[in-house]
């Protein structure tokens, strides 16, 4: 049999159940989110529980949209994160209020599954990186340039296609399955990342 657990270890499905299991057992952790005034830069998703590396964070919630943008149309909804072709999550408050970052301490596991990308501390502000679950060629982020504080900010936030493949590395494959088949996307398979 030891081929064959072999076989599955990353699958996703099996990764799905995990993280079934770990929403199950940490419901209390996934209460202590909250938003709080970031000043200048509007308000934020932070939380006063502490996450390890590979746990989940939580289940994103919201109405799954269908919606074909072209051009300048993808700015109709800037809420909304993509899942699957034209397929959109319509998060809902307070988790609406997660920003970009270059450096994210969640990513996108499936399509609703927010996992730990490192260990995140009681206080942090929850981030994801945008890019990962948008792949429409007009989009940027904007209107400014990105002022997230990252030591390896890009400053101008694309679509999941200007993403570098070191970076992919790192997100990796915590980014929607949709584009993660569609981009043919590959990672570092990092074993220490347990769901
Ligand atoms: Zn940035």
């Amino acid at each position: 049999m030891k081929p064959l657990i072999k076989k599955v270890q990353h699958s996703y499905l099996l990764e799905l159940i995990r993280a079934l299991i770990r929403f199950k057992s940490h419901d209390k952790k996934r209460m202590h989110l909250y938003v709080q005034e970031l000043g200048i830069k509007g308000k934020g998703l932070f939380t006063s529980a502490a996450f390890k590396k590979g746990e989940l964070v939580f289940i994103a919630p919201g109405t799954t949209r269908v919606a074909h943008f072209e051009g300048n149309d993808c700015y109709l909804y800037p809420d909304w994160y993509g899942v699957d072709e034209h397929t959109w999550i319509d998060i809902t408050y307070p988790f609406v209020k997660i920003n970009h970052s270059c450096s994210p301490n969640t990513g996108i596991f499936s399509s609703r599954c927010f996992v730990a990308l490192r260990d995140i501390e009681a206080g942090e502000e929850v981030t994801f990186d945008y890019s990962t679950s948008d792949d429409e060629s007009d989009w940027v982020m904007g209107p400014t340039a990105c002022a997230c504080e990252a030591q390896h900010c890009r400053v101008h936030i694309g679509p999941i296609q200007t993403l570098p493949q070191p970076y992919i590395d790192q997100v990796y494959p915590y980014i929607p399955n949709y584009f993660i088949k569609k981009y043919h996307l590959k990672g570092r398979v990092d074993s220490s990342v347990d769901i």
